[in-house]
Order: structure tokens, then sequence, then C-alpha cells
């Protein structure tokens, strides 16, 4: 479902980002991406929704090659991906009900539609009972479920999450992955990238490492890998 093909990016400063990655990543699996801070894991999850464009290299999404997608299409591809922010990024002045409903709301979906899938997906999350409450109301792990209601309420084939356990404590990192296997389970890609040791040494998906913009490992049920 996602190829990409010796992708390399330079920003602006002159840092190169990725240089030179080749993977592949089929419908349903569960992906960790690792590695150490500035070695490129943010740009290589970015270029997959074209919140940044490669310089050089392919990049191919369900048949759709985002090197030469048009500007006008990229809100059609990110309908067809989730994602998940380390931050959570809730629109603050919005209640739960509508941060999730948003994403349908602007697709114009039929209310009634709208009513009863944004309930299935706070059902999922074991949110349903605080619908109407606002972020700042919400512990961190109640903001990162509702963060997830919402990169699943269009039913993307593909969630990308930037290291969604990285400002919650262990257990409710526990809870937030157990939510993301749930959805794995039903058939949905996962593409996380985690600093978290544990989750990844435990919860065994395949793992990728990069570091210097390079993939340096890609092994199915793989080890986190790094020490401290
Ligand atoms: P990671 O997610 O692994 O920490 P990033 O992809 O965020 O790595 O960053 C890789 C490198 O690219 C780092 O050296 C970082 O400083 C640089 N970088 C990231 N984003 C930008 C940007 N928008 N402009 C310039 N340099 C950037
Ligand atoms: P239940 O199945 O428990 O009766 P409901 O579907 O009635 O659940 O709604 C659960 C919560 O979501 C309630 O607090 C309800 O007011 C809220 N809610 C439902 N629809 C909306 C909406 N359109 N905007 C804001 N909150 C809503």
């Amino acid at each position: 479902m996602i190829e990409m093909i010796n992708v390399y990016k330079k920003y602006p400063n002159g840092i190169v980002a990725a240089n030179g990655i080749n993977v592949e990543i089929e419908q349903g699996e569960f992906l960790y991406v690792v590695g150490p801070s500035g070695a490129g894991k943010s740009t290589f999850i970015k270029m997959m929704y074209r919140e940044e464009r490669p310089t050089s290299g392919e990049i191919i999404i369900n048949g759709t090659n985002l090197a030469k997608l048009k500007a006008s299409r990229v809100p059609y591809l990110r309908r067809q991906i989730g994602v998940v922010f380390q931050d959570f990024k809730l629109l603050p002045k919005l209640n739960v009900y509508e941060n999730v409903a948003y994403a349908l709301e602007v697709i114009e979906e039929a209310p009634s539609v709208i009513r009863t899938r944004v309930m299935e997906v706070l059902e999922l999350v074991g949110l349903k009972h605080k619908a109407r409450m606002f972020p700042t109301e919400l512990s961190g792990g109640e903001q990162q479920r509702v963060s997830i209601a919402r990169s699943i309420v269009n039913t993307p084939k593909l969630v990308i999450a930037d290291e969604p356990t990285g400002n919650l404590d262990p257990e409710t990192s526990w809870e937030i992955m157990n939510i993301f296997e749930e959805i794995n389970a039903r058939g949905t890609t996962i593409i996380m990238a985690t600093h978290n040791r544990e989750i990844v040494n435990t919860i065994k998906h395949r793992v990728i490492a990069i570091e210097g913009g390079l993939i340096t490992r890609d092994d199915a049920r793989g080890d986190y890998g790094y020490e401290g």
C-alpha cells in the first residue's frame, strides 16, 4: 500500500533528513519507526501525508504518487490517512464530539451518519460518556483517545502516529496502545514513530530504525534496540 523509492529530503537550511529511503509497507501492517532524536523519523512520517515533500524520489500510497500529486488533491489524500500527534492537537473551542465530527462535517456527510459514526468511534476509545466535555477538562490520555477517534472517524486505511505516547505516563500509554491494536486488528495499517522501548519490546511488530536519514534496520517482530 505504501512504497518509497530512493526518497531524499533536504530542508532549505541544508539538513538532509532523508538520504535515500527505500521501503514497502503492506496493507494491515503495524510498523514501529525508531531511532535517535533528529534521525529523520518525523520527516519520514510527514512525507507520507504530504506535510513535507521529498526533494527527490517516489512515494506511492494506494497507487497515488505523492510527488506528482497536485496541491488541490492533497485534502483528498489526507482524508485517507488518519494522523495522531504527541501533543494531540485538538481544537480547544470544540467539545469532544465536535472535535471528532469536524472531519465529517468538512466533507458534508449527512448529519445522521455523522452522529452515528462519531458515537461509534467514541465508544471504541471509551469516551462516549465524555462527548460534551472540552479538551481542557480531560486528562492527557483522554485527549489522546479523542485524537485517535478523530483520526479514524473517516475510516482511513492508514493511521500514522508520531510519538503518540510521548506525553503520557506508562499505564496510560499501554491503554493507548490497546486502542491502536484494536484498530490494527480491524485491518487498518498503523505506522508509529516511538521512543517507548517497553512497548516496542512487548507488543511485537515490524520495526524499522532510521539513523541519519537512512533505514539501518528493518525487522519483522523486531526489538527497540537502543540502550538507555
Ligand atoms: P526525528 O523525528 O527523528 O527527531 P526529524 O525528521 O524531526 O527527526 O528531523 C531530522 C533532521 O531534520 C534534524 O536534523 C532536524 O533538525 C531537521 N529538520 C526537521 N524539520 C526541519 C525543518 N522544517 N527545517 C529544517 N530542518 C528540519
Ligand atoms: P447515549 O447512547 O448514551 O444516549 P447519545 O448518543 O445520546 O448517547 O450522546 C452521548 C453524549 O454525546 C451526550 O452527552 C450527548 O449530548 C452528546 N452529543 C450527541 N450528539 C451531539 C452533538 N451533535 N453535539 C454535541 N454533543 C452531542
